[in-house]
């Protein structure tokens, strides 16, 4: 492939921005086809908590946790839910995420996949926020993870070990030292672990929105439209169709999100891909909340300090990605927040609240789709990345860019493959 060739990354999101990024990096021309506005709601970029967790290497399933399976489906309110109607059609996505993380072999493999693609991402995102000129947008003060106690996190203790042997290290905090970082937060929490490599993003939405203004002021085109498929003759890719028409191209990259599995299909792959919604209710006008991005194993949400005010993410939910959203789901994790620091005031007012909706395009395993097409090799897949879409995207752009180039990845991608649903 000459220098001057031509890439359509389909989607604005993170995935696309990075991809954007990297690929102007290695000389390539650069159209990007997006209906919405990049960075803005309709994204899962936009919502999300915010964690550069450079060690989140563990899949979403564990073993035994099959046991939970009629919960799942008894308590609509629950930290993971099914709706009934959809749980038909997600059966087998529910099958494969539960073998996926059937033993811990299963998952020691999927972590070292996970933490090849991870390793050093908060220093590349600084790098990319600071050439698109938001560098103050990534902190570096590491990730918290808070427990009622040390017993409890010794429930997970398998978990962190997998974590050690993929060469990661945190700090253990005891009550007191806890206190000490966190004086808001509430006493109850008597245990804390402090992953010092990682970091955050202090504005997910406004981060992706930058990277393609900052692609668009290099050359690259951002086209409004739709993307619908692929014009493809004997193997080759000669356009991205769109609902304005076809755009010529040499290789095309599916970074649709939540939306990927169709046009999977249509570059000849059957993917395994399902919609993991989650919810976020950010409260604004508040001066008490976390010092460090924290995770809570107990309610499983993550609270971070954003620009725009204090967020709380968590939840999932396997419905339609279209299907209407819960809101009493945002209300419970307002309603965590409030307990979590009992210090922030009880009469918000309701403009002081908002709350969002967001798709994770979910693989059952916890590796994201990354490589080329089956039916096509001028097509690459760039989709799938779950919960961990906005820290692994900084290297799956690198990636994007390698093969788009033609150049052997720098990792390998046998793990990511889209073909392993077949
Ligand atoms: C509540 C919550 C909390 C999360 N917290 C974290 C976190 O702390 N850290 C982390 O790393 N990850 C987190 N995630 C996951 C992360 O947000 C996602 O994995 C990531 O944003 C996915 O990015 P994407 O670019 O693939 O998809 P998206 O951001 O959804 O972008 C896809 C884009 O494609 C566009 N599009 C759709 N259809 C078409 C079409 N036909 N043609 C052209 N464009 C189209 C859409 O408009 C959209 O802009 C969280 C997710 C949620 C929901």
């Amino acid at each position: 492939m000459s220098k001057a060739d031509h890439v359509v990354i389909i989607g604005a999101g993170i995935i696309g921005a990075a991809s954007a990024f990297h690929c102007l990096d290695a000389g390539l021309q650069v159209t990007l086809t997006e209906p919405e506005t990049p960075g803005a709601s309709q994204a899962s970029s936009y919502g999300n908590a915010g964690w550069l967790s450079s060690h989140s290497v563990l899949p979403p399933a564990s073993p035994g946790i099959w046991r939970q399976v009629p919960s799942w489906l008894a308590d609509p309110l629950g930290p993971l839910s099914v709706r009934w109607r959809y749980f038909p059609r997600a059966l087998p996505w529910l099958v494969r995420y539960l073998a996926a993380a059937w033993t811990y072999p299963k998952i020691e493999r999927t972590a070292h996949a996970l933490r090849s693609l991870l390793a050093g991402a908060p220093e590349l995102h600084q790098h990319m926020a600071q050439q698109a000129g938001v560098g103050e947008l990534i902190a570096r003060s590491g990730l918290l993870h808070a427990f009622l106690s040390r017993e409890h996190f010794l429930l997970d203790a398998k978990a962190w070990a997998i974590r050690r042997k993929e060469g990661i290290t945190w700090q253990e905090l005891d009550a007191v030292a806890l206190a000490k970082l966190e004086p808001d937060l509430d006493p109850k929490y008597a245990f804390g672990v402090f992953v010092g490599e990682t970091g955050s993003c202090r504005n997910p939405g406004d981060y992706t929105a930058a990277l393609i203004r900052h692609a668009q002021t290099r050359g690259a085109t951002l086209l409004h439209a739709r993307a619908t498929g692929f014009r493809i003759e004997n193997g080759s890719l000669k356009a991205v169709l769109t609902e304005s028409g076809e755009v010529l191209c040499d290789k095309a990259v599916i970074a649709v999100g939540a939306r990927s599995k169709a046009f999977a299909a249509m570059a000849g792959d059957h993917v395994s891909l399902e919609t993991e919604r989650g919810y976020h209710a950010v409260v604004t006008g508040v001066d008490v909340g976390p010092r460090v991005p924290t995770m809570f194993a107990d309610c499983k949400v993550i609270v971070t300090q954003m620009n725009q005010g204090l967020r709380v993410a968590g939840q999932v939910e396997i419905a339609e990605a279209d299907d209407t959203p819960n809101w009493r789901r945002a209300e419970i994790l307002r309603d965590h927040l409030l307990a979590l620091y009992p210090a922030l005031p009880r009469d918000l007012a309701p403009e002081q609240i908002q709350i969002w909706m967001g798709r994770r395009p979910s693989t059952p395993d916890g590796l994201p789709c990354l490589g080329l097409a089956s039916g096509c090799t001028d097509v690459i897949h760039a989709y799938g990345h779950g919960h961990i879409g906005l820290v692994s995207s900084a290297r799956t752009g690198r990636i994007v860019a390698q093969l788009a180039a033609g150049h052997t990845p720098e990792i390998d991608l046998s793990p990511f493959s889209p073909t392993r649903f077949s």
